[in-house]
């Protein structure tokens, strides 16, 4: 489900985060989504694990799937997803200056065409899709005791959020099987309930009728701010 939801709203030139990468399965579609061929926007996927041997599992998963030059588009990133802001902030940042110089070569090259207002022909800036599937990585032979903890989800939902472009969209699945995992699910379905209507959509979907099924959680951002009067 939280798939269709991605294939609605990603757009080629997208940046995509997945805040959990893991064996790389989310890693992989959300590539597929925003990475642009030849002609279009290129398109980025940061991908966090705390594990180096989940960020191994997902580099060979992309490796296999993409050709080399997008696959040098998915950054993994060996740290804690709390640290989501910093690194989208930079990846941002090097995103703009890229802007403006490819603005400055407009400029040069046909100046009677060049946009002087700053803005540039490219897709809407921030977060197309954010992913968190919570938990540890499932199999065999993972370490169960590298689990998503609550303040550091919580912080990062809350990052991931702020950075979504209009449009864009943040899933998260949560556990309610392992110890702790029912108070993260929560933590992070409250804090998203205290959304501002007039900017993000907020739900949660849950299969009722099977025991410790998995929580999705979605944030919607509007396209455009909306205020509504209840007559
Ligand atoms: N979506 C993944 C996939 O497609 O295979 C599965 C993710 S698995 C349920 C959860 C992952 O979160 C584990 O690989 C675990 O190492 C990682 N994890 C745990 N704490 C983390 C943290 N603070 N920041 C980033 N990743 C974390």
């Amino acid at each position: 489900m939280a798939h269709a939801l991605w294939r609605a709203v990603a757009r080629k030139g997208d940046l995509a985060v997945d805040a959990t990468a893991g064996n790389g399965w989310d890693t992989a579609v959300l590539a597929e989504l925003v990475l642009g061929d030849d002609g279009e926007e290129p398109g980025a996927v940061l991908a966090f694990d705390v594990q180096p041997s989940a960020l191994a599992s997902t580099r060979r998963r992309v490796d296999e799937r993409l050709d080399a030059e997008k696959a040098s588009r998915v950054q993994l990133v060996l740290d804690s997803h709390a640290t989501l802001e910093a690194h989208v902030g930079e990846y941002e940042g090097a995103r703009r200056a890229a802007d403006d110089e490819q603005i400055v070569a407009a400029r040069d090259d046909a100046r009677d065409d060049a946009r002087d207002d700053g803005s540039s022909s490219v897709a809407s800036r921030g977060v197309g899709v954010a992913c968190f599937n919570l938990g540890y990585l499932p199999g065999a032979d993972s370490d169960k005791s590298v689990v998503t903890e609550t303040t550091s989800t919580v912080r990062a939902v809350r990052a991931a959020i702020a950075a979504l472009r209009p449009g864009g969209v943040l899933t998260v699945v949560g556990y309610v099987g392992h110890a702790g995992g029912a108070e993260e699910t929560e933590a992070v379905a409250a804090l998203v309930a205290t959304l501002d209507p007039k900017t993000f959509t907020a739900a949660t979907h849950a299969v009722v009728n099977r025991e410790n099924c998995p929580r999705l959680i979605v944030v919607h951002r509007k396209e455009t701010t909306v205020e509504r009067n209840r007559t």
